[in-house]
């Protein structure tokens, strides 16, 4: 079989994109494999989420040279509220105590992925779509795909390939790696609000009985709503009428923004946290949602991928600079080595958030109070909170501390 490829990137969302963009002058022959044709990716609703990005990963979008194009699309996060509805515990981050510009950004998950997906096209990077990847065998010199492109079947070869494929990966299927899945039995329930206060650039995220709520400033008067509900809350609030729905969020959120009117559909998201038991099999390795997808509470999804991309990228250039096997087994498991750490430290935090935060035990309820008033007091717990927030908590990959 031919060798057609140096690299085979399966998915061409925000993981995938990134990748090719970041190996884009090396000299390296790769494609993007895509299930989904331009048309379909672009028009999906799922792109109508807002994405938090940390301060860490707009630094690498800026390395990247992907930031520069969407910068005018995104809202500054500079203050981040952080409160418990019906106890007394709150904690606020401030840009201005931290010394940054921003805390983070909002920018809508539409404007991203489509301006990483223009990026690349400019770029040209081969891009095969509608195609799945129906098979794969790893061999001594290359890993062999079996393509299904509409009726059509056909198979390629790479010395490596990148599973970039999201939470529902073939990839890490076809691989038979296991999974470890944690149902939460919630729904991410998400729209945009128009606030009669103004937002003021800040971030709510507001933890209630009934579930985590996010509003975070989405342009100068708008705010993108990110609301965690049981499966039955969610769907009882999306079977209900706009003004009902409208009516309970803004009873969970209060009136710190005066009053809210919807200002886009709601949508719903099921939630729950994939993690994959290992990273790399033969000549793959899966990266982004294909190797963990987290519960949005906490905003670290696509922060914590794009932490993947960048390590894996400046770790391919290095080893194909070196005139070394891309695709090597100690060489994928360097990077599997060099990914856990931050992978186990995100996953966790995300985790335990869900689990606190979710629960009504009084004693529970009183130790996050406590947290959260004695963090708004102690400048070193906040300045780490604020750190983990921006996304900088960890060793930085070198392409997102370059300026
Ligand atoms: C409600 C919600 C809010 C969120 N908020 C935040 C936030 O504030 N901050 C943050 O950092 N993250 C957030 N996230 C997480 C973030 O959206 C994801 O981490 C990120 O989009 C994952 O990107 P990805 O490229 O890894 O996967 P995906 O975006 O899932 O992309 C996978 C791609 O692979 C393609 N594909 C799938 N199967 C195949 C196949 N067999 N063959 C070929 N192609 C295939 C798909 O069509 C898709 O294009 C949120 C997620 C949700 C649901």
């Amino acid at each position: 079989m031919r060798q057609d490829y140096d690299l085979l990137i399966v998915g061409g969302g925000l993981a995938g994109n990134s990748l090719a963009l970041a190996l884009k002058d090396t000299g390296l022959r790769m494609a993007i494999i895509e299930a989904n044709t331009r048309e379909q990716l672009y028009a999906s609703p799922a792109g109508d989420r807002a994405l938090a990005l940390a301060g860490g990963t707009v630094k690498m979008l800026e390395a990247l040279g992907i930031w520069q194009g969407i910068r005018q699309a995104a809202t500054a996060i500079k203050n981040i509220h952080i409160s418990d509805r019906g106890h007394f515990g709150k904690t606020r981050l401030s840009a201005q105590q931290e010394n940054v510009d921003a805390l983070g950004y909002v920018i809508s998950a539409r404007d991203i992925e489509t301006h990483v997906a223009r990026l690349a096209s400019e770029a040209n990077i081969e891009l095969i779509c509608p195609a799945r990847v129906v098979g794969l065998m790893s061999g001594e010199d290359a890993i062999h795909v079996s393509l299904k492109h509409g009726d059509e079947s056909f198979s390629l070869s790479a010395k490596l390939l990148v599973g970039a494929d999201g939470g529902q990966s073939s990839v890490r299927k076809l691989l038979d790696i296991d999974q470890k899945a944690t149902e939460y039995g919630q729904t991410a329930l998400v729209t945009t609000v128009k606030t009669s206060v103004p937002h003021n650039n800040t971030a709510y995220e507001r933890f209630t009985a009934s579930g985590p709520l996010a509003l975070l400033p989405d342009g100068d008067s708008e705010c993108a709503v990110v609301w965690t509900r049981t499966d039955e809350d969610a769907k009882a609030l999306m079977a209900g009428s706009e003004k009902d729905f409208l009516s309970e969020l803004q009873e969970c959120f209060g009136y710190r923004l005066g009053e809210l009117a919807l200002a886009a559909p709601r949508r719903t998201f099921p939630l729950s946290l994939i993690r994959a038991e290992k990273m790399v099999s033969g000549r793959a390795v899966i990266i982004g949602n294909a190797a963990h997808q987290l519960h949005p509470v906490a905003g670290q999804g696509f922060n914590l991928g794009l932490r993947d991309v960048v390590a894996l990228a400046e770790m391919i250039i290095e080893q194909h600079g070196d005139g070394q096997d891309i695709g090597a087994a100690d060489f994928l498991n360097r990077y599997a080595k060099v990914r856990q750490k931050d992978h186990n430290l995100v996953i966790g935090f995300t985790d335990n958030v869900v689990r606190i935060f979710s629960n009504e035990w009084l004693a529970l309820a009183l130790v996050r109070n406590i947290g959260l008033t004695l963090l708004d007091h102690i400048p070193a717990a906040k300045a780490l909170l604020a750190r983990q927030a921006m996304g900088l908590v960890g060793r930085m990959p070198r392409l997102g501390s370059r300026r």
